[in-house]
């Protein structure tokens, strides 16, 4: 697994590395954002740790500019107590942040979970599509369409279509839907489920007039056909 870490604060990107080349990852880092999104645009990643204030090109313009053609996952790091980069950073197509400082063993654990929900490149199998009218999700190939249109979906946002859809009629609880989504381990914010929904129904709902995910009151959401 090939981890790229952009942060300009080379003390932490040099810890953060050690740590990394300990637990048996291959690392490349840089300190500049640019230099970053260059790299991951290469496409050689599985995982990219982001730091939001990065001088030029700062990490959440980084992470608009990716998402236009990549959905690899991205945990940003934020400064103590920024809440806006966090909404920002979940607005952006995050998949997790953490906030500065943080235990190494955190961030191991995240991007165990970040990568283990990610199809591997040499294990993409060959699934059936999920479907809910004009939609399409290609589980395989990871790409979701609505008739003719592709749409752009962060990877949490993808893996909660998924699961929504493969349990179609199935009324699925905000804490089941955490656990599949996030790991069993996440420890970030438990509304984060509402948030992904939110952001689905824009995409979705909204976009093409449909009423695709209902929300039952008191217990959790469920796509009906
Ligand atoms: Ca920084």
């Amino acid at each position: 697994m090939n981890i790229l870490i952009v942060e300009d604060e080379e003390k932490i990107a040099r810890f953060v590395e050690l740590e990394l080349l300990h637990e048996g990852y291959q690392v490349q880092k840089t300190t500049s954002g640019r230099e970053g999104l260059l790299l991951a645009e290469g496409g050689n990643f599985d995982l990219m740790i982001l730091d939001v204030m990065l001088p030029e090109l700062n990490g959440l313009e980084v992470l608009r500019r990716l998402r236009k053609t990549s959905q690899m996952p991205v945990i940003m790091l934020t400064a103590r107590d920024a809440v806006m980069d966090k909404v920002s950073g979940l607005d952006a197509g995050a998949d997790d942040y953490l906030t500065k400082p943080f235990a190494i063993e955190e961030l191991l654990a995240r991007i165990r979970v970040a990568l283990k929900k990610r199809p591997s490149r040499e294990e993409v199998k060959e699934e059936g599509a999920l479907t809910f009218g004009a939609l399409r999700m290609d589980v395989a190939r990871r790409i979701v369409t609505y008739e003719k249109d592709t749409i752009e979906l962060t990877f949490r946002e993808f893996e909660l279509l998924k699961i929504l859809l493969e349990n179609k009629n199935i009324v699925l609880s905000r804490d089941t839907l955490l656990e599949k989504v996030c790991g069993y381990d996440y420890v970030g914010e438990t509304n984060v489920i509402d948030v992904y929904v939110r952001y689905l129904r824009t995409k979705i709902d909204d976009l093409y007039g449909i009423k695709m995910i209902q929300t039952v009151r008191c217990v959790g959401y469920v796509i009906r056909e």
